[in-house]
């Protein structure tokens, strides 16, 4: 029942590379068919990050899209910005205007829209 001593260290890396070897000397000059990287090459298939102090801004390609403030302008239209808003009655508005003159035209008036006269957006 004798155990043998084991030693449980695994043996120091520094016998396997004896401390002091010099490393290979870079060959200079030589007939090389790989020449050695310019400074600032950055090797293939890896994306350089970004210099300290810039914040990255994600480019999708598209100009810079400019959201305006909803102002209607008189008369234009808000979903094309084309064309221009006319007054449309609705037949129900007309047909009030008709039976019930002249109280019919309030309801006419109540009643009418404002379409575009260029892709025929109906605003109430
Ligand atoms: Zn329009």
């Amino acid at each position: 029942m004798d155990k043998p001593t084991v030693t449980e260290q695994p043996p120091p890396y520094s016998a396997t590379v004896p401390p002091g070897a010099p490393p290979p000397p870079p060959q200079q000059g030589a007939n090389t068919s790989y020449p050695p990287p310019p400074p600032g090459y950055t090797p293939y298939g890896t994306i350089p990050p970004p210099p300290p102090g810039t914040t990255y801004v994600p480019n999708y390609g598209a100009t810079s899209i400019i959201i305006q403030p909803p102002i209607i302008t008189v008369g234009a239209c808000p979903a094309c910005r084309v064309g221009i808003l006319e007054d449309d009655f609705t037949c129900l508005g007309i047909l009030c205007a008709i039976l019930f003159f002249p109280l019919g035209i309030l309801c006419c008036l109540a009643l009418k829209n404002r379409r575009c006269s260029n892709c025929g957006a109906m605003f109430g």
